[in-house]
């Protein structure tokens, strides 16, 4: 965590006073609020929300706003960005006021709050007149802790005056790329939040965004009178999601085979257009998978109820365009998929980051094919203004070179964002199944001749059937069935021809010319290989699907062998598979009964542990990460007694 430029903001911001006493946790079903006493923000860490130890970044930015101070907080989704404004709004006297752009997000966050035994509430159109008077009772009682608002109310002149009135410990601006036009999620209704700084000048603000660029952290900081406030940001790298690529062939087939081996997880299916989005869910549907389609052309009824049932856990796979965003704040999705590739890296990163939010692992997976790139790159340059043209172009490259890169996936994902990192993770397919090489040089020699010999004006699938001597009208009509080369690659599949010549094009020895409906043609590179002054290595095609991707022998430990609670995110220790299903089961029946979301019981973080870690009494079940007292107090027994058994 870096903290650049220099503080503080505001000489004369409340210092955190001394308020009541006593034990957080066990007041806090009630009203932690009127009990925080000397507790500091470790005891509220462990009591309340169970949890070991801080997270990077999360201690420096709590005590900065404790003591009083503003923040801009940029750390990437799933780093643990909601505590660093919920231990302030405990520890501070009053009410925290947290800004959240759609009623599900507060929803979820004030279900789990609650969970934990913090007095949360939300204020929004979706309440009745009643339910929204006992909110503002609680509120002028000095009852609430945590009070989500959606924008357009909070700067509604009769709230802003009753808050006026009452004790207010923070305001927290989640999601705070939204009130800044450069940024992709612009809400207009953000805007005039930029008036907070100066209404309410001695209480925090903290605004919190997951979006990186320079441009829009800069214009979001102006906009909310933060410029002068310290930027609190951490690493991009997050080392539970496994990145995978797979080279696309039966992209429907594939994807069904890596599902399968997820049955019954939440996950995501990311793809670029909306017709491909309601083809892909339909035939997920026919093969008993629940998924369902979400895109922005169905209407909201639709949206709503699809994001709903994802949230609950009645539906595990969304089959969604980049709509499907905002609005997920579900810690416990345990994989993405793009079924295309997405136009840029930053689009990928932030698509793939909705995956594993609660620390443990999960994958994320991208079909990569070829004609997928030409075809994006063919509809970007279409477009008019020749310099985002280039910018676009650019960017789609970029993500190609990921996608094709032949070492550690991770390395080259954060070198993008300027992080360099010195040693490869262990984590991506490339880590854990490096390619082999061989020497091609024969059958790239082949296939450049070939080439050649078509004359330089046919595609990939001709110039394989040239090759493997297919038996086509097409070849006897130019009459390449009488070229030297025709029939000379049949010890070869078309698939392992297909990958051959895409690594040629990689490497610059063919390009693939779009206004000549993408022949190939041989790059000046090829001469040398053509006349044989040149050896060379490509990697052997590799067509498993992902969840083939063999581990090297002895990195996945058994369970039990847990020693580091590291380990236990990184996904090398596996837990007990039996026990945690049952546990699984455990969790979804409470959670049904409480109607909550099945994490807001326990994440999946936390069962991993219970199911690799076995505790058998409440002491070592509130070791685990995640459980603290008031859940310990919820559910201790019923866990106790399933892991007593197992
Ligand atoms: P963000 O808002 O940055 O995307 P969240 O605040 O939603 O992330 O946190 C992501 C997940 O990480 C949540 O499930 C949260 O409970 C969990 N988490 C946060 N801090 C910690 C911590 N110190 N230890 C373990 N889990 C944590
Ligand atoms: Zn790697």
């Amino acid at each position: 965590m870096t903290r650049r430029s220099n503080p503080p903001v505001h000489p004369d911001a409340t210092p955190p006073s001394g308020i009541g006493a006593g034990d957080v946790a066990a007041n806090a079903a009630g009203n932690a609020n009127a009990a925080a006493a000397d507790v500091d923000a470790e005891s509220i860490l462990h009591d309340v929300f169970g949890f070991r130890e801080f997270r990077p970044g999360q201690k420096e930015i709590i005590d900065h706003v404790v003591a009083g101070g503003d923040a801009f907080v940029l750390m990437p989704t799933g780093s643990g960005k909601s505590l660093c404004f919920q231990i302030p709004a405990i520890r501070r006297p009053g009410t925290a006021v947290v800004v959240s752009p759609l009623i599900s997000l507060m929803k979820d966050q004030v279900d789990a709050l609650r969970g934990a035994g913090v007095s949360a509430a939300a204020l929004n159109s979706s309440l009745s007149g009643g339910e929204s008077r006992e909110v503002l009772a609680r509120l002028r009682a000095g009852d609430l802790d945590l009070l989500y608002v959606a924008p357009e109310r909070l700067m509604m002149d009769s709230f802003l005056e009753l808050l006026g009135s009452v004790d207010i410990a923070l305001f927290a601006i989640d999601e705070a790329h939204c009130v800044s036009q450069w940024g992709h999620d612009f809400r207009p209704e953000y805007v005039r939040l930029g008036e907070l700084r100066g209404l309410f000048p001695h209480v925090p603000l903290v605004a919190l965004t997951a979006t990186a660029d320079d441009q829009t952290r800069e214009d979001v900081r102006r906009r909310l009178g933060l410029a002068g406030a310290p930027v609190f940001t951490s690493g991009f790298d997050r080392p539970n999601i496994r990145y995978l690529v797979v080279e696309k062939r039966h992209p429907f087939e594939q994807l069904r085979a890596f599902l399968a081996e997820r049955a019954g997880l939440s996950g995501i299916v990311y793809c670029l257009s909306r017709k491909r989005v309601e083809e892909v869910a339909a035939k997920l549907v026919g093969a008993g998978v629940k998924a369902a389609a979400y895109h922005a052309g169905l209407p909201a009824e639709e949206r709503v109820r699809v994001q709903e049932a994802f949230q609950r856990d009645t539906l595990h796979v969304v089959v969604a365009t980049v709509a499907f965003g905002l609005g997920i704040d579900k810690p416990d999705v345990r994989f993405v998929v793009h079924y295309d590739i997405p136009k840029t890296i930053e689009s990928y990163y932030q698509e793939t980051g909705r995956a594993g939010r609660d620390g443990a692992p999960a994958d994320a997976l991208l079909l990569y094919g070829l004609a997928d790139v030409v075809v994006a790159r063919v509809l970007l340059e279409q477009g008019g203004n020749p310099e985002q043209v280039r910018v676009e172009v650019h960017k789609l490259n970029a993500m190609v070179g990921l996608a094709e890169a032949l070492s550690c996936r991770r390395r080259a994902l954060l070198q993008y964002f300027g992080e360099t990192r010195d040693s490869d993770c262990g984590n991506c397919d490339i880590c854990l199944d490096p390619p082999d090489t061989y020497d091609a040089t024969e059958d790239a020699q082949k296939a450049l001749s070939s080439v050649y010999r078509v004359g330089q004006r046919f595609g990939i699938a001709y110039v394989i059937d040239v090759l493997r001597g297919a038996d086509t009208e097409r070849i006897r009509r130019f009459g390449h069935d009488r070229l030297s080369t025709y029939g000379v690659g049949a010890h070869l599949g078309k698939d392992a021809w297909t990958s051959l010549f895409r690594q040629l094009i990689h490497r610059g020895y063919l390009y693939q010319d779009i206004e000549a409906y993408s022949a190939l043609k041989l790059a000046s590179a090829a001469r040398p290989l053509l006349a044989g002054k040149e050896r060379l290595e490509l990697a052997r095609p590799r067509f498993s699907t992902p969840g083939e991707a063999k581990k090297p022998a002895g990195r996945r430990r058994r369970a039990g062998s847990a020693d580091a609670p590291a380990a236990l995110f990184d996904g090398s220790v596996e837990p007990d598979g039996p026990l945690y299903e049952t546990l699984r089961a455990l969790r979804r029946t409470l959670a049904e009964q409480a109607k909550v979301p099945a994490y807001v019981v326990f994440s999946d973080a936390s069962l991993r542990e219970m199911a690799i870690l076995r505790p058998q009494t409440d002491d070592e079940l509130l070791a685990v990460n995640g459980v603290g007292a008031v859940k310990l107090e919820r559910y201790g027994a019923a866990f106790l007694e399933v892991l007593r058994e197992a």
